[in-house]
């Protein structure tokens, strides 16, 4: 005979299956995505969770997220410590049905909050940018033209290294390039942003992350380490996922626009510092002999930025974020129809180079200085 517990157990892990179904089918309908989760229910459930949380200093998503992990990983290592000692009364179904019941609840809930956003119809769709066939010219006009824009904004910025982040200057400023972008895209309007410093700098740092859209709590959480020269990009890439922007290459084209309709140019110059060094990487990769003779040509106090701010990590360098950034969030992001996985990150680069092909980075006109 089951017991009421054991039947809703049994019920939960039966609906994993049923939800696997559904929701496949509904991820392949790009128009459902788009019309109706995006707009309807995304939004809906955010909302409010921005306008409450939003006003709190503390990052709750981040709290959960520690305590669902260190839950899990008590929950599993006891599993897997009965298991090894057979202990009397240990039942290895009971426990699988148990552990797919929680996955059921686990699942459901993240993809109702974010997990059709991996599956939306690609921005440059929205944006009009081409980027079929890129070249390796064209890549490395587009670096020299991110090193120039850099150079630019960056000696309007003298003392930009040695000043402390004012992480309350940049939450306030930082949906000000969103506005002036919003009015030729307007699904990148803000309403209510929710964005905090993340608990705790030091785990964040171990665990190297720079920001963390937490879904369940619509809340962007900004690692306090970040330098002023990246803090004000690293926050348009977290609101960019609060438009509901899953997509970590998207994220990064997203906050780049944002901080170029900018007026201030701290914002301009961390989105060009920064797509700088990951359009370099690739070509890098592409080609080493034009990368070495782009980077001869960058100004030292771009250089000296950077190498300020690998310092600032080295510090915090250990195996984890080889396990939790590469293995695991790699799969978590193929599991989520993010074929490239963590490289995916490099393809924000075939963005910058639509764009680049369509305005040549130019868009100043329609911004107040
Ligand atoms: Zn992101």
């Amino acid at each position: 005979m089951l017991t009421r517990r054991q039947k809703i157990e049994r019920f939960l892990a039966f609906l994993f299956p049923v939800q696997l179904v559904i929701f496949h089918f509904l991820s392949k309908n790009q128009d459902w995505i788009e019309n109706i989760y995006i707009p309807y229910i995304f939004r809906y459930l955010t909302l409010p969770l921005r306008f409450t949380l939003g006003w709190l200093n503390v990052s709750l998503g981040l709290i959960l997220f520690y305590v669902l992990l260190i839950f899990f990983l008590a929950k599993g290592s006891r599993a897997v410590i009965q298991i090894i000692r057979k202990r009397h009364g240990f039942n290895i179904k009971n426990t699988l049905i148990k552990g797919l019941g929680y996955l059921s609840i686990f699942y459901g809930i993240f993809m109702v909050f974010w997990g059709f956003a991996y599956h939306r119809r690609p921005y440059q769709a929205t944006r009009g940018v081409n980027t079929a066939n890129i070249n390796t010219p064209e890549l490395e006009a587009l670096c020299l033209r991110l090193a120039h824009l850099a150079k630019h904004y960056r000696q309007q910025l003298p003392a930009i290294r040695s000043t402390p982040t004012n992480f309350n200057s940049v939450f306030k400023r930082a949906p000000l390039g969103y506005q002036h972008l919003s009015k030729t895209a307007p699904e990148l309007t803000v309403d209510v942003p929710s964005l905090k410093l993340g608990f705790n700098k030091k785990i964040m740092s171990y665990l190297n992350i720079s920001g963390i859209y937490f879904p369940f709590t619509a809340e962007a959480n900004l690692n306090e380490i970040l330098p002023a020269f990246q803090a004000p990009f690293v926050t348009c890439h977290e609101m960019a996922h609060q438009f509901g922007f899953a997509s970590e290459e998207e994220a990064n084209y997203i906050a780049y626009l944002a901080c170029m309709h900018h007026p201030n140019p701290d914002f301009r110059y961390a989105a060009n510092h920064w797509l700088l060094y990951t359009s370099l990487q690739a070509l890098k990769n592409a080609d080493e002999e034009k990368y070495l003779t782009v980077y001869s040509r960058i100004d030292k106090e771009i250089i000296g930025d950077q190498s300020y701010a690998e310092d600032l990590w080295q510090k915090y360098d250990n195996p984890i974020p080889y396990f939790t950034g590469n293995i695991l969030f790699d799969l978590f992001l193929k599991a989520n129809d993010q074929p490239a996985g963590i490289n995916s990150y490099n393809l924000a680069v075939e963005l910058m180079v639509g764009e680049y092909r369509k305005n040549g980075l130019r868009f100043e006109k329609s911004i107040p200085q």
